[in-house]
């Protein structure tokens, strides 16, 4: 097993930001997308946000040259079997991340981890179809991955210690803070968040006060830096009913 390895699934929002951060660390990272348009456009963005920390002098020009070069792209996984760790950031939809942890599963080193950035969906259940349930985790990173600096680190029912404490390892490596939390849904971030914006969307609708209005409250009585109403915005109304459904189911 390589212990400098990571496969990263999907290659979206998420996925390209994570494939920065690990990069960046240090770690050999193997992107992967279903067409290799996708992969391209992930790699622009990538170049685009270390641009922005060039710019920033958070980074010099060695350290982004050293970033994309430690990043490979394809349509299939070959040459990443030997990773020591699988983070799957495809679309929220069960059948399909069921259908790729089982892939990674067939394929991955019996002892490498399989993470997943769901939002919702149960870690539990993701481990389930594996026959290394003691193996899967959530690591729940915040958008814009390079800035911000959560992780929500979700222990399924069966997820050992020694794995949990490797994760938690290699989020602070990630110069990230990890937070430890239970496979509950919406885990804290959503649980707490998306009702808040709920309540927002409702004292919009019922005419308790204008958009602006709401989200000034939150800002200067809250200090909130964002409204809620602009957030949801941001996050994608879409991405928020998707949340808001599974809270309630
Ligand atoms: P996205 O749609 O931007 O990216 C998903 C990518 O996965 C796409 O490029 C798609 O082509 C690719 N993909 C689809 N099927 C695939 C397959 N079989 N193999 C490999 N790649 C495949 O989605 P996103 O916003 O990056 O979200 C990804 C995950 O992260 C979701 O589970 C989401 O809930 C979670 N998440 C999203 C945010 C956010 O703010 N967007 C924040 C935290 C967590």
């Amino acid at each position: 097993m390589d212990l400098q390895k990571v496969v990263v699934f999907g290659a979206g929002t998420m996925g390209n930001g994570i494939a920065h951060v690990f990069a960046q660390k240090g770690f050999n990272v193997c992107l992967i997308d279903v067409k290799q348009e996708f992969l391209d456009r992930a790699i622009a963005a990538i170049t685009k946000n270390l641009d922005r920390q060039l710019k920033k002098e958070l980074i010099t020009e060695d350290d982004k040259q050293k970033t994309l070069d430690r990043i490979s792209t394809g349509t299939e996984i070959s040459g990443g079997e030997d990773a020591f760790l699988f983070v799957e950031a495809v679309p929220e939809n069960l059948e399909l991340k069921l259908e790729i942890f089982t892939k990674i599963d067939g394929i991955a080193d019996p002892g490498a981890i399989l993470a997943s950035n769901t939002s919702s969906i149960s870690i539990t259940e993701l481990a389930a179809c594996t026959n290394r349930p003691d193996k899967v985790i959530g690591m729940h990173f915040m958008n814009p991955v390079p800035v911000m600096k959560l992780i929500e680190v979700i222990r399924g029912f069966e997820t050992s210690d020694l794995i949990f404490q490797n994760i938690m390892e290699i989020c602070e490596k990630l110069g990230k803070t990890p937070v430890e939390v239970n496979d509950y849904p919406g885990f804290i971030s959503n649980r707490v968040l998306l009702p808040m914006i709920n309540e927002a969307i409702y004292c919009l609708m019922e005419g308790v006060a204008s958009a602006e209005a709401v989200d000034t409250v939150m800002k200067l009585g809250m200090n909130h830096p964002m409204g809620p109403l602009a957030l949801a915005d941001f996050i994608g109304l879409d991405v928020c009913l998707n949340i808001l459904n599974v809270l309630h189911e």
